[in-house]
């Protein structure tokens, strides 16, 4: 069984994923750490011209080892959450090599499991059509900046405010709906699950509630 999580920057979608299959016992895929590693790589070999991705896709390798992400065999850990990766990410995400190298990786890995949770914007409405649960999860804008800012906070980085973390999720958030190639939109079978207000607890209770329904 496949359980998708779309929905924008900030909605939860990462914590609820993964408490989620920890509770079921299942797998956790989280499709934007792709992107991410893929722009953490592209930056580190100078940040390519768009017309060259394509070419530097060529020499890299992602995979999953112990639920974890590896880059080239080399397990890059947070590096893929710091903030120059968040400003160049969505850019990268928008061109098609990117989400068609993406989704093959994403293909590969959730092949190898029976039951899997995935997480990311478009696995309900291009990755993983046929998911048999699939869930939008919403918040407000000033919710999940409050969110993203709190968790910089934690991975360490300082000099960076509310304000600016705000900023970044509306610019992210147009670009994700605005792009030509699996912009971010409500799958129409998706249930929708306004986190605001709620815990990570709560969300999770209603999807596993969900699932043992299906
Ligand atoms: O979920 P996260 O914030 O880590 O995703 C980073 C970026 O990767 C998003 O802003 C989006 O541009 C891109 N992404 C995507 N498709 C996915 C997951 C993430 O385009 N399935």
């Amino acid at each position: 069984m496949i359980v998708a999580i779309d929905g924008p920057a900030g909605a939860g979608k990462s914590t609820v994923a993964k408490k989620l299959a920890e509770r079921l016992g299942w797998m956790f895929l989280d499709t934007g750490a792709i992107f991410r590693a893929i722009t953490w790589y592209f930056l580190r070999n100078g940040y390519p011209k768009r017309r060259d991705f394509q070419n530097m896709l060529l020499g890299l390798n992602i995979g999953i080892r112990d639920s974890r992400l590896v880059v080239n065999a080399v397990d890059i850990g947070d590096e893929i959450r710091a903030p120059v990766v968040d400003k160049y990410v969505s850019d990268v995400a928008a061109t098609l090599c990117v989400r068609d190298y993406a989704l093959q990786v994403e293909r590969e890995i959730v092949q190898k499991h029976e039951n899997i949770v995935v997480e990311g914007r478009d696995t309900t409405t291009v990755v993983f059509k046929d998911a048999e649960l699939k869930i939008y999860l919403d918040a407000s804008v000033d919710e999940r900046a409050k969110r993203r800012f709190n968790q910089l906070i934690e991975l360490g980085l300082s000099g960076i405010t509310l304000e600016d973390v705000k900023r970044d999720i509306i610019e992210r958030d147009r670009k994700d709906k605005e792009r030509e190639h699996a912009p971010l939109k409500v799958s129409s079978d998706a249930v929708m699950i306004d986190t605001t207000g709620l815990s990570v607890e709560e969300v999770v209770d209603r999807i596993v509630n969900l699932v043992n329904a299906r």
